[in-house]
């Protein structure tokens, strides 16, 4: 089966499409996290952003540049940008795509799972295993 996003960007399957261009497509998601939540995908397929080359990303977060001014500006709303890749993560679409969510009274998504403050020595261990 096609890939519903890659058939949403191409217009051969319906959407409230919201942004456009050359590159980048803008939709409403249709299980909204709140009102005006849009998805913004890359015309070109990429299961994840692992898989999208540089200047493809580039282009995407332009749009989703765009898309988020676009709602600050006429929803009068705080703007919630993020982006999953994999299962865990709560990537339900193999196609890479940025959630831009509105955060407006009363429809506030509580994104931020801050933890207690982490000890030293861990912060310490994981630079040591992350950094490049
Ligand atoms: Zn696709």
């Amino acid at each position: 089966m096609a890939c519903i996003f890659c058939e949403i960007a191409a217009g051969r399957a319906p959407s409230y499409k919201i942004y456009e261009d050359a590159d980048s497509f803008a939709f409403l998601d249709i299980n909204p996290a709140a009102p005006g939540h849009t998805l913004v995908v890359p015309k070109s397929h990429a299961a994840m952003i692992f898989d999208i080359d540089e200047l493809s990303l580039r282009r995407l977060t332009s749009a989703v540049k765009h898309v988020a001014d676009r709602i600050r500006k006429v929803m009068g709303a705080d703007v919630s940008v993020l982006q999953n890749n994999g299962r865990l993560a709560g990537q339900g679409v193999d196609h890479v795509h940025f959630h831009v969510i509105p955060q407006k009274m009363p429809h506030v998504v509580r994104l931020g799972h801050m933890g207690p403050r982490a000890p030293d020595e861990d912060l310490k261990a994981m630079t040591e295993q992350l950094k490049f």
